[in-house]
């Protein structure tokens, strides 16, 4: 059986989640589900990063202890989880011990092989990144991602040595599934053939959170080291038994914004600990509100939970996959919501459903007879084409896929008009109807899978894998329940 092995970043708890966090545990859900489907053994990673300085910065603010205010916070991102139905197999959090561990272990190795080594450290550090800049990371003498005046530091500290690895990263660049999309691994390349990857400083001073440093309690761990080792902490690296059947990663699904720290800085840290790289880093985009950048200034953050109160996890799950193709800045509007509501999943599918199962009710009281399969309506599926998207992660063009589906399916119950049709002929049509509805749930089951749930619930059917997305002896026993969405103004 197959292994698939899927991670989102971690986020820090200063704040609580906001949309952008829901977006890429939407996204990573939606492939992991897919995964799923093909009758792969899947693992599904996501989690808080709880070592940042951010964390005890917010904490200090609020006037509550670091651990109580990480702990309170964790919660909202597990409730988002949960509303969202993200079928996360484990959630880590970088305080777990296990995690403490696993990162102290492999400091420890990369100090004992040589790669970390002390030294100085004087740079222009950037709160906001948690990092040092360099002159020509700046813009207008800030950092670009925070806006942010830069603060100068001098300080003991321990370094890694990156410009080791630099010709093993590049290799890995090379490969051409290594960063997807092609947009972002081009702008990895060109980045690193001008760099010449300064050894990265891996520790800082003086702080009162975060990992010790093995053998030295006055430092700690860089965050950002910590951090990205949860993926393998998770898997209880290096015996347990989910790191020998998941590692490497399959994906790890991350904003643009640390594409350099996944794509560059992981990848030599795995190296030099004798760790197989992952295959592949799928970076998304941002997202805006209305048009507009999302920050706490402009007063434009939406909170997820409220959008799925008002309008449904699978909604809210339908806009992310449809509207934002990979890798490019999306755009998250109550508009858009709306009409994708109305439009998409209450008329094109919604109906369709409402549709048949009425007929079958009328015509057979919910019995339907044994019908022959119409090559018309199987010809409007294209099962290859939707599989493609989803190999190359467009979850956008997938979805217009099945669609299309879903709307011919539509437009041959206009052609054939049932309500004219009587015996044998009417059975054919709703035979080959209630089948394609069947196969169109395999299919939205990952997108939206409470809807995919109701569907078959309406139709008497069990849960399909992809493999059952073939016109068959249609094995279920419709009956007619609540519309699947209702419609707002
Ligand atoms: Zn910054």
């Amino acid at each position: 059986m197959e292994k698939f092995y899927i991670t989102t970043a971690i986020d820090y708890v200063n704040a609580k989640p906001h949309v952008g966090h829901a977006y890429e545990k939407v996204i990573a859900d939606i492939i992991a589900r897919w995964h799923r489907l093909k009758g792969e053994k899947v693992f599904y990673l996501t989690g808080t990063d709880e070592n940042a300085q951010k964390n005890s910065q917010a904490a200090k603010e609020a006037g509550i202890p670091t651990r109580k205010f990480v702990d309170k916070n964790v919660g909202f991102f597990k409730d988002l989880c949960k509303i969202l139905n993200i079928s996360n197999d484990y959630f880590i959090r970088t305080t777990e011990d296990r995690h403490i561990k696993v990162s102290q272990n492999i400091f420890k190795r990369l100090l004992d092989k040589g790669d970390i080594y002390k030294g100085f450290y004087e740079g222009l550090y950037c709160e906001g990144c948690e990092g040092y800049l360099t002159e020509k990371d700046l813009v207008d003498g800030k950092c670009p991602e925070h806006q942010k005046p830069l603060k100068p530091l001098r300080e003991e500290a321990y370094f890694f040595k990156l410009s080791k690895y630099k010709d093993h990263v590049m290799k890995l660049l090379e490969s051409p599934n290594f960063i997807l999309p092609k947009e972002k691994r081009n702008e990895m390349l060109s980045r690193i053939k001008s760099d010449d990857l300064k050894d990265l400083c891996v520790s800082r001073k003086n702080l009162d959170w975060g990992i010790d440093i093995p053998g030295d309690k006055n430092t700690k761990i860089y965050v950002w080291l910590d951090a990205i080792l949860n993926y393998v902490s998770a898997l209880d690296y290096p015996d347990g038994n989910n790191f020998k059947k998941f590692w490497p990663a399959d994906v790890h699904f991350i904003g643009k914004g640390i594409n350099w720290f996944h794509s560059i800085i992981f990848p030599a840290i795995l190296i030099s600990a004798g760790i197989e790289p992952p295959k592949t880093i799928l970076v998304h985009g941002y997202l805006t509100v209305n048009g507009q950048k999302i920050s706490k200034s402009l007063g434009n953050t939406i909170d997820p939970v409220e959008s799925v109160n008002k309008y449904g996890a699978d909604t809210v799950r339908y806009l992310f996959a449809r509207e934002i193709p990979m890798g490019e800045d999306g755009d998250f509007s109550e508009q858009a919501l709306k009409d994708r509501l109305n439009n998409e999943l209450a008329n094109d599918l919604g109906n369709l459903l409402s549709r048949v199962v009425t007929l079958v009710e009328k015509s057979f009281s919910g019995q339907i007879p044994a019908g022959k399969a119409d090559t018309q309506i199987q010809k409007s599926l294209n099962l290859k084409k939707i599989e493609s998207y989803m190999e190359r992660f467009e979850l956008h063009n997938a979805l217009a896929e099945i669609w299309g589906f879903i709307r011919a399916c539509n437009r041959y119950i206009n052609e054939k008009e049932p309500w004219k049709q009587k015996g044998e002929e009417l059975g054919n049509t709703l035979y080959n109807l209630l089948e394609a509805l069947r196969i169109i749930t395999i299919l939205i089951g990952p997108f939206i899978p409470d809807t995919a749930d109701k569907i078959n619930k309406q139709l008497g059917t069990k849960a399909g894998m992809l493999k059952d997305c073939k016109f068959k002896p249609f094995n279920g026993r419709p009956k007619k329940g609540e519309h699947l969405f209702t419609k707002v103004k």
